[in-house]
């Protein structure tokens, strides 16, 4: 993040760019020249590199990724090269994912279900999540993964606001997560269980994923798919409210495809690992569209973060495009640059990371322990696709996002009073970050949330809800978040799902929470509690609070630290000032109170 604090140098002064001599690249990249690739671009262009459906039907997006390239000669190449937990391998080529995939959509034929229902699938990396998102393409549905550690509530809320119409899962999920919550979810017709290697699941009120889908024929013909047709569901948050999902279409794979192409400079021989989860938009997008449109072998490993375990999978599997995030390099870095030394990363040529700000220490750090740069790019949910890039040809700003991808026009606007906005063409102005509305991964609205989509733009703009500037070059740098949300390890929290299961607690009179900077996450989540009266702040409550949160939230989205007030500080309209909270919280100096109640300090 851009530190602007008066008299301290600028980033560019303090990291010199990484120069990238001209031919020096082992691998000629797809965007040599920036200026000619933005020149040149259309997206009529990046569409013509897909196939479509055979007989001018359409674009579906698992034609794209899977059947086109099990029709050609990639057929027998490794698509997916899953790497479980326990060290099992399982690698299916494209003619495997094809006759998985479509038995998967058979099953869900053979179900009922209809185009335009939709199907969740809750599971942590396993080889069925990929061939479930894939298969309900091809059937038509709109697919929605779903964290795997999110906890009851974040998952009762996402199902419910999708209507839910099928749930793919693992006996062990279904059993902690969401048997207690299935009563309140009317639509979910269909639960299908993946049991572990052992034995089928009798579970009651559910299918086990063998006996429904191994028994469907293997040949399925996608029917005629609109390009404009609903695909993919990706919850993401705001600052208050319910979390919001934004909707994506099948035309978005043009934008996966271009952008893996570009901007992670994928070539047709690449082992590329996205470390993401598909529960986050990263792990979709980059984790099964990207690589697989653009024909290459994606690794999917199950294992969560550990440092040998992840410098083992780049050796073992010769990756040679690398996908990942600060939080994990951040805590590469801390282990040092020997702790690389002793594998053999030849295979290594291209290294990027997305999804919060990258320092521009760990940019220079990824140089000195892989012989080349971190390339940090931007994008959202909302986006559905990389924006904003670092390309493998271009020279390195450490601490700078990069440049607008070719056929993305950005800015940085200042809102006016009539809520238009103005574009700031001086320089390292900070203003919000917008994008010119129109290309093919746009989220094309948040379900039942009209009024929350359409104030996402401005005239022709998109607006990010990112605080940005451009330098004279036209590098982008990440300055904040313009609003209060929350991004801990990369993964968005809106503060409001976190104060809500607070408040269910009986203990609990009100609840503001913040996002607390942490040098490895990023920011974690906190949590300031007012009691009701009659309950006395203690440890042990603070404990239990913690637990509470825990259970309702899961890992991913429940408080690391709960601090008790006597009363929290509130707008007059009743609003508790997050902003104040996290001012007080950091020392920092409170700002404009006018809106403040009372005396809260
Ligand atoms: P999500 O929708 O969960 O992918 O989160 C998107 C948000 O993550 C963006 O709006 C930014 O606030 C943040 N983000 C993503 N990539 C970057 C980046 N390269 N640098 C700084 N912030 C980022």
């Amino acid at each position: 993040m851009l530190d602007q604090t008066p008299g301290r140098p600028l980033l560019t002064e303090l990291y010199p760019r990484i120069v990238k001599p001209r031919g020096a690249l082992r691998v000629p990249p797809n965007l040599a020249d920036y200026a000619a690739a933005c020149r040149d671009f259309t997206w009529q262009a990046a569409r013509a590199r897909l196939d479509g459906l055979p007989g001018g039907q359409g674009l579906n997006i698992a034609h794209e990724a899977v059947d086109r390239h099990a029709d050609g000669p990639r057929a027998d190449r490794a698509a997916l090269r899953w790497l479980g937990r326990t060290g099992a391998r399982r690698v299916l080529t494209y003619r495997d994912l094809r006759a998985e995939t479509n038995r998967f959509a058979n099953a869900l034929r053979h179900l009922g279900v209809s185009e335009g229902e939709s199907v969740f699938v809750l599971a942590n990396r396993i080889p069925e999540l990929y061939i479930a998102v894939l298969g309900a393409l091809k059937a038509k549905c709109v697919v929605s993964p779903l964290f795997s550690a999110f906890g009851p509530e974040p998952l009762a809320t996402r199902l419910g606001i999708g209507a839910g119409c099928v749930l793919v899962t693992t006996e062990p999920l279904y059993r902690r997560k969401v048997a207690g919550i299935r009563a309140q979810l009317p639509t979910l017709q269909h639960v299908i269980l993946v049991p572990d290697e052992s034995a089928a699941t009798d579970v009651p009120d559910t299918l086990d994923w063998h006996r429904l889908v191994d028994a469907q024929s293997a040949d399925f013909v996608i029917p005629p798919t609109d390009p404009q047709d609903h695909a993919l569901l990706h919850f993401t948050s705001g600052t208050t409210g319910r979390p919001k999902g934004a909707l994506h279409v099948h035309e978005a794979a043009v934008t996966h495809h271009i952008t893996g192409h570009y901007a992670l400079d994928l070539h047709d021989d690449d082992i590329f690992w996205c470390t993401a989860d598909p529960g986050w938009v990263t792990g979709t997008s980059y984790g099964i569209i990207a690589p697989l449109t653009n024909g290459v072998t994606s690794v999917v490993a199950e294992a969560e973060f550990d440092a040998p375990t992840w410098y083992g999978i780049l050796q073992n599997e010769r990756v040679s495009v690398w996908y990942t995030a600060p939080t994990a390099i951040r805590m590469m870095m801390k282990l040092g640059v020997d702790a690389v030394r002793g594998y053999d990363l030849a295979a290594l040529r291209f290294m990027a990371s997305v999804g919060e700000p990258l320092n521009p220490e760990a940019v220079v750090w990824g140089a000195q322990a892989f012989g080349m740069p971190f390339h940090d790019n931007w994008w959202q949910t909302e986006t559905g696709g990389i924006m904003i890039a670092n390309f493998a040809a271009m020279d390195v700003k450490p601490g700078s996002m990069g440049r607008p991808l070719p056929g993305i026009a950005a800015a940085v606007v200042r809102r006016n009073e009539d809520g238009s906005v103005t574009p700031i063409e001086q320089p390292m102005i900070e203003g919000e970050l917008a994008l010119r509305a129109g290309w093919p991964s746009m989220l094309r609205g948040y379900l039942h949330e009209e009024e929350r989509y359409r104030k996402c733009f401005a005239g022709p703009w998109y607006l990010t809800g990112d605080l940005a500037m451009r330098d004279a070059e036209g590098y982008y740098w990440f300055v904040g978040r313009a609003d209060d949300v929350i991004k801990s390890s990369g993964h968005l929290i809106g503060p409001f799902e976190v104060e809500s299961a607070l408040m269910e607690h009986p203990a609990v009179a009100e609840a503001g929470v913040i996002g607390k900077p942490d040098p490895m996450a990023g920011e974690i989540v906190k949590a300031f509690i007012e009691l009701k009266p009659g309950f006395t702040p203690s440890e042990a409550l603070r404990r239990e609070l913690l637990g509470h949160a825990r259970k309702r939230l899961g890992a991913a989205v429940a408080p690391k630290e709960i601090d008790f007030s006597e009363t929290l500080p509130r707008t007059r309209s009743g609003k508790i000032m997050r902003r104040l909270l996290k001012a007080r919280e950091l020392g920092l100096p409170e700002g404009d109170l006018s809106t403040l109640e009372g005396d809260t300090r």
